[in-house]
């Protein structure tokens, strides 16, 4: 078994990053919300003569097809198409990169498969030739998942841990959930070893511990912040955005806006 890790470059995200059984094809929809795409993943084990797919991405042709080659390399076909979860930028290309290749669409949202019966939390896909387990990690949304990639000790996390920066929560996800799902990932890392995280956007993080206790600290740190700046007198979302992120830049707030909704809901709810 190798253990060799392909890291980005210069903090960024680039096709080809990955480990022994994961290899990355970016996608062109750089932004602030995607970073510098979406990543895409092909995961086989070296020698497989079937992959899986995780995250397709856009509905862009070019990208599609770029997927497909990187697929396909080496005689290969792809076997199985994974979504992480249901947002448009992971999504929705799925539908065309199934007819392309000819494998169905599995995910924990019944509404996103094709073709398929999907799967549940704890169910392992065995496609690619490699171990990939599913873990539920409600949150970001609420039917995302991960995927442990048992052989590299990697865990492929979608939107729930991006490489760079932090998650927003978005309308249909769950601070509560959230913060679950963080605690439990720290303690997967421990448990299953993790040694890489390989986000829906940014680069790989190789501190899979390191990176986790600094996502539920952030969330700690901001919640205490929503707390101050609601004993400060600020009522509406708004209000608390332009206190508690005035460090980050305003083409940010409208998404700030949303996560701040969830801290408000979940403050509510404690
Ligand atoms: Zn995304």
């Amino acid at each position: 078994m190798t253990n060799e890790i392909r890291p980005a470059a210069d903090g960024k995200a680039v096709s080809g990053m990955g480990t022994a059984r994961a290899w990355c094809v970016l996608a062109p929809n750089p932004s602030p919300m995607t970073l510098d795409g979406t990543n895409t993943w092909v995961i086989a084990e070296p020698g497989s003569s079937a992959v899986v797919v995780v995250d397709p991405g856009p509905a862009d042709e070019e990208h599609l097809h770029r997927v497909l080659d990187a697929a396909r390399a080496g005689d290969r076909h792809v076997a199985q198409i994974v979504l992480t979860h249901g947002h448009l930028d992971h999504s929705a290309g799925a539908a065309r990169f199934a007819e392309l290749s000819g494998a169905p669409v599995g995910a924990l949202d019944p509404r996103l498969r094709l073709g398929t019966e999907g799967f549940g939390p704890g169910d392992v896909i065995t496609a690619g030739g490699c171990e990939l387990r599913v873990v539920a990690t409600p949150g970001h949304t609420a039917a995302s998942l991960s995927l442990v990639l048992t052989a590299d000790g990697g865990l492929l996390t979608g939107d729930t841990v991006l490489g760079r920066g932090t998650t927003v929560i978005a309308s249909d996800g769950s601070l509560g959930d959230y913060l679950r799902t963080l605690g439990e990932l720290r303690s997967l890392a421990d448990d299953a070893g993790l040694r890489v995280l390989l986000p829906g956007h940014g680069p790989l993080l190789s501190d899979p511990a390191g990176v986790l206790d600094y996502y539920i600290a952030h969330r700690q740190e901001r919640l205490g912040q929503v707390r101050a700046a609601l004993a400060a007198g600020a009522r509406t979302p708004a209000e608390v955005v332009a206190i508690v992120y005035d460090d980050v830049d305003r083409s940010l707030w409208p998404a700030a806006e949303q996560s701040v909704r969830a801290q408000l809901d979940y403050l509510e709810g404690s």
